[in-house]
């Protein structure tokens, strides 16, 4: 069960923090949510990297981690996972099942789902186990940043998720693509191998593809389709 605050609580909470957190630090972002919320909250994380889970342990150390396990994930990607897990050892690592596995859905809705309906796929596969453990939270924390898509330019560092019924931090809003990968290098952090191979927004196997050299880190996700988001963060 997520805390004894109200929705309304939450999300009055949530605008006057907005306001006053508008130019807040990842740091800072993040300490007031530790304060406020406690173990009350949780971190996404794709396993792309390790960036926002080392942000958030030099203020919390045993926070939970959320995996959205959707069954389509690189080897890379739970390889990731595991180390992570190995490298932070207090944290938690709370992985979200979508109700009906991938032969399950396989066989309800026929093979490939992604290729003929991706909207449809992601709903049943991110967006309501995302929901589902959210439920158990009054505070989520993501490692959104305006510099990764213009559908993602007006980013705030804490707003009201209206969708989920509560709290979202974004810490790392504000941060340029340069700042992220100088945060990498300074402090060695964990990085999904595919990366270096090209994959610049790693998402399940089947909608991920290399960016071409120069080119928008999130044209290689469902690249063909109009589809730019999975409906977790717009
Ligand atoms: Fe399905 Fe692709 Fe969405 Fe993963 S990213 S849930 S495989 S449509």
């Amino acid at each position: 069960m997520s805390g004894s605050r109200t929705p309304d609580q939450l999300e009055a909470l949530a605008t006057g923090a907005s306001r006053r957190l508008a130019d807040a630090t990842a740091e800072q972002a993040l300490r007031w949510a530790v304060e406020e919320f406690g173990d009350d909250l949780i971190v996404a994380s794709n396993m792309q990297d390790a960036v926002l889970i080392d942000v958030a342990t030099r203020v919390k150390p045993d926070v939970d981690v959320l995996f959205l396990q959707t069954g389509y994930h690189f080897a890379e990607t739970l390889g990731t996972r595991d180390a992570v897990a190995a490298a932070y050892p207090d944290i938690r690592v709370v992985e979200a099942h979508p109700e009906q596995t991938v032969a399950e859905q396989d066989a309800e809705y026929g093979p490939k789902l992604h290729d003929r309906d991706p909207n449809r796929c992601c709903h049943l596969r991110k967006v309501l186990p995302l929901r589902a453990t959210l439920a158990d939270y009054s505070c989520w924390v993501t490692g959104v940043r305006r510099a990764d898509a213009p559908t993602r330019a007006d980013t705030p560092i804490v707003t009201w998720d209206e969708r989920n019924g509560l709290v979202k931090v974004n810490p790392l809003a504000a941060w340029t693509d340069e700042e992220f990968d100088d945060y990498i290098e300074r402090h060695g952090i964990l990085r999904n191998p595919l990366v270096a191979e090209g994959y610049l927004s790693i998402g399940c196997a089947p909608c991920t593809a290399k960016v071409a050299p120069g080119a928008d880190p999130r044209s290689g996700r469902w690249a063909g389709s109009a589809k730019t988001e999975c409906g977790l963060h717009a």
